[in-house]
């Protein structure tokens, strides 16, 4: 390589939206470059691939994944083409590469793939020439050749597994936002910006819909120990939040036992009514879903009255379609009286590593919503987070009341003062 070090930059949708908006990002790119390698990982433009998504569904409401795959890879091919075009204008060696000429080779699992292995000699070549690489996040393609997608929100992921096979010594994701928050600031402008998040953390709040971060990126950056940032696009000069391991976040801050919220209003309810209570029904209805590759998230099951029980669970929406046509074949097979399913409903989650073995975190979160005057519909616990189901119309009333009863706005150090 040219330089001792090589540097992953990402940018979003909305850092490369417009003409200024690709000059601000090739601003910032040329400055990385006197320093290092730089690998660039560009999204489609703006909202691109929501678009296409609609376009496809003009003709098909449900779209082979094949298709849409073909479809949709072309919003991040706009994009790295425009991005080299101006760093050349700007006087700068510069190529574009698409996923399959940068060596992204992923399972073939369309719309949702991930990635197995980078072949990374020829983004190496291009470095070695003094290149600026910029590469189509969000794609990847099979051994066979077929192009493929890694899911909703993967560009991220692009970035780091990029930066992981080229062993990086950053990978920074450059967005709307100046870091990670205590909760989306666009739904709770008094949101926290977090200097430090561990990975743990920040894991579990993209998991549950923080979508400042793609799930898969944290977790990739977690297993290679990538050093991640997430920044702003439109702060250059701002460093953002530092997604670190966690004993890092703990010797530098005293720990608050609860870090974050998330909101996800992308789920959708789904119950099997007065199904008999016996054995073997829960595996029956579980298996076939799991066999027809829909995840399934939260699950409820009634405590037993007249020899019936209610199972309920919770699915993304996208789903939803497909798991009704499953659950009512298997209505039939199991004997539930009724499907029943719910589109308007929002799961809200905490987040903390501080709250392992520090009880009552549960109670004070129940509190707050009951006295927000908000009804818990299902709700699900692990070790470091604690999720709960509730009406759509009241997510918003119900992450204030949390980030309220938490104190989230302020520091730990600003809350013992
Ligand atoms: P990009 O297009 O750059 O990938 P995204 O829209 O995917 O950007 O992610 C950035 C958005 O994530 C922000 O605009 C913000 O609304 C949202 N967001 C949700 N939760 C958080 C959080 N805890 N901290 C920061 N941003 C968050
Ligand atoms: N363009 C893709 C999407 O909108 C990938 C990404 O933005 O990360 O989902
Ligand atoms: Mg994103």
């Amino acid at each position: 390589m040219l330089k001792d070090k090589t540097t992953v930059l990402k940018f979003g949708g909305s850092s490369v939206a417009n003409a200024d908006c690709i000059k601000q990002v090739c601003e910032i790119a040329v400055r990385e470059s006197e320093n290092a390698n730089l690998v660039i990982v560009v999204s489609a433009m703006g909202k691109a691939t929501d678009s296409l998504v609609k376009l496809a569904k003009e003709f098909n409401p449900l779209p082979e994944g094949r298709e849409l795959d073909m479809l949709l890879s072309t919003g991040e091919q706009v994009t790295v083409s425009l991005v080299a075009m101006c760093l050349h204008q700007m006087g700068f060696k510069a190529i574009s590469l698409v996923a399959s000429q940068a060596g992204f080779i992923t399972e073939r699992a369309h719309n949702r793939a991930r990635i197995a292995q980078i072949k990374t000699d020829r983004i190496e070549k291009h470095l070695n020439l003094g290149e600026i690489v910029i590469v189509a996040g969000f794609q990847g393609i099979t051994e066979d050749g077929e192009i493929t997608t890694l899911g909703r929100g993967g560009s991220d992921t692009s970035a780091v597994a990029i930066a992981a096979a080229l062993k990086a010594e950053r990978c920074d994701i450059y967005t709307d936002v100046d870091g990670v928050y205590t909760t989306d600031p666009r739904i709770i402008p008094e949101a926290r910006r977090l200097d430090l998040i561990s990975y743990e953390e920040m894991l579990e709040l993209a998991s549950l819909g923080a979508k400042v971060l793609h799930p898969r990126s944290v977790e990739l950056a977690k297993k290679y120990n990538i050093n991640l940032r997430v920044r702003s696009t439109f702060k250059p000069d701002d460093l953002g939040t530092r997604v670190v391991k966690l004993s890092e976040v703990r010797n530098m801050e005293l720990t608050q036992a609860v870090t974050g919220v998330a909101i996800d209003d992308k789920q959708a309810k789904l119950g099997f009514m007065g199904v008999p209570d016996k054995p073997g029904i829960a595996c029956k209805i579980f298996d076939r879903l799991a066999k027809e590759n829909v995840s399934i998230d939260v699950i409820l099951q009634s405590i037993p009255r007249d020899g019936v029980i209610d199972i309920a669970f919770t699915v993304q929406q996208d789903y939803l379609q497909k798991a009704v046509r499953i659950a009512e074949e298997l209505a039939l097979e199991v004997g539930a009286d009724k499907i029943v399913f719910d589109e308007n409903i929002a799961k809200v989650s905490i987040v903390g590593a501080g709250m392992l073995n520090k009880p009552g975190i549960a109670a004070e979160m129940f509190s707050s919503l009951y006295n927000a005057g908000i009804n818990i519909q299902m709700i699900t616990t692990s070790e470091i987070k604690i999720s709960c189901i509730i009406k759509i119309e009241e997510s918003h009333k119900a992450v204030k009341a949390i980030h309220d009863q938490f104190n989230l706005a302020y520091s730990k150090e600003e809350i013992i003062v």
